[in-house]
């Protein structure tokens, strides 16, 4: 079952020239986490915004579980949606304890049926022990966790995170994304996530809808825009992406580090540029070899190298921590790309100095 589906979406804030989002269209089946992907200012908010209700499109419209929620003269307010929303700043009450912030949006249930649900609510979330915790009282995390609790609680048809994580430390953002995912898997929630963090995205989303200027610009699995980003906005945003050129011979595109495979409808001779990931290419030091490591950058669990290529353009290639090579070292390349992603030729990457 499809439980949002949004259609030629637009929305244009009064007094703006320009829309904050336009001619939106997408889909989130029933279970699925979506994410709105995006940097600051490319519509992500209002998108949510207009999902809860809060926000009326100029134009479009959008379904939840097949009910059309607007049309000219016709409008479901915030709280028919039947939509529970996790807040950046968590939004708990002060003065109530943990087991009345999650009971806040059950009034319409008995005494007995309240207590029950708020109990199995609190067990899914791990926070049982705290119930009559005041919010004070816990943690960034756990605080954040009574508010998915709250969210939950009510058995909305989709929940709505709004950049939940930003206000924690980056060691409890790993562990809050893993424990929100699986809180959602275990009650089944369709989610829609916000996030301007494509590593945030990549690790709880099943769909990725990423937004530029109001623009949606592509829609697809974390795998797909990462590995066949439709554009080099796209291919930058999602990852490290180097681009270097080439020119279509046939099945074949030939660039300074060899013939890549084909998979564009670019004619026999085109100008392209191809898209490296640090992870499509290999490196093995050679003092015969065409291009230099300009630069080595610790991350940890791997080396991340600067290379010059012979024809002054620069790629990066991810390396073991343990394989270290100085500055200047001459390197032969290994290509490891299974899908040569092309796009028309644009300004070459080159260093500064
Ligand atoms: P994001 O969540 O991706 O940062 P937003 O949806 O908040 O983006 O904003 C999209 C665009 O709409 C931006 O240009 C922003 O300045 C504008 N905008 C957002 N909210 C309002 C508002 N209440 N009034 C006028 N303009 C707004």
């Amino acid at each position: 079952m499809t439980t949002i589906d949004l259609v030629r979406v637009s929305k244009a804030y009064p007094g703006s020239k320009t829309p904050a989002v336009s001619d939106i269209s997408f889909q989130v089946k029933e279970g699925e986490v979506l994410a709105l992907l995006g940097p600051s200012g490319s519509g992500k908010t209002t998108l949510l915004r207009l999902i809860a209700g809060l926000e009326k499109p100029d134009a479009g419209t959008l379904f939840l579980e097949e009910r059309e929620m607007c049309r000219p003269g016709h409008f479901v307010p915030p709280e028919n949606r039947a939509i529970g929303m996790v807040f950046q700043d968590y939004a708990l009450f002060p003065h109530l304890t943990v087991a009345k912030n999650v009971s806040f949006g059950l009034m319409r249930l008995s005494k007995s049926a309240q207590d029950k649900k708020v109990k199995e609510i609190l067990s899914i979330v791990e926070l049982s022990t705290f119930r009559d915790r005041y919010p004070h009282e816990l943690s960034g995390g756990q605080q954040q966790r009574v508010a998915l609790a709250r969210a939950l609680a009510p058995d909305p048809i989709v929940v709505l995170l709004d950049e939940p994580f930003s206000n924690l430390d980056p060691d409890m953002r790993n562990q809050m994304r893993a424990d929100v995912s699986e809180i959602l898997q275990k009650t089944g929630r369709t989610a829609v996530l916000v996030t301007h963090d494509h590593e945030e995205a990549f690790a709880m989303a099943d769909k990725i809808v990423l937004l530029n200027e109001g623009r949606l610009e592509q829609q697809g699995t974390p795998e797909a825009v990462y590995h066949t980003p439709v554009n080099p906005f796209v291919a930058d945003f999602v990852g490290q992406a180097d681009f270097i050129s080439g020119v279509v011979e046939q099945d074949r595109i030939e660039t300074v580090i060899g013939a890549l495979q084909n998979n564009s409808k670019f004619p026999s001779g085109t100008e392209v540029s191809v898209m490296i990931r640090p992870d499509d290419i290999d490196l093995v030091p050679n003092p015969a070899g065409t291009a230099t490591v300009w630069g080595r950058q610790f991350r940890g669990s791997e080396n991340l190298y600067t290379l010059r290529l012979s024809s002054g353009e620069i790629v990066h290639s991810s390396q073991h921590s343990l394989d270290v090579y100085p500055n200047q070292v001459k390197v032969d390349i290994r290509l490891k790309l299974t899908h040569t992603v092309v796009f028309e030729k644009m300004a070459l990457n080159r260093p500064s100095s």
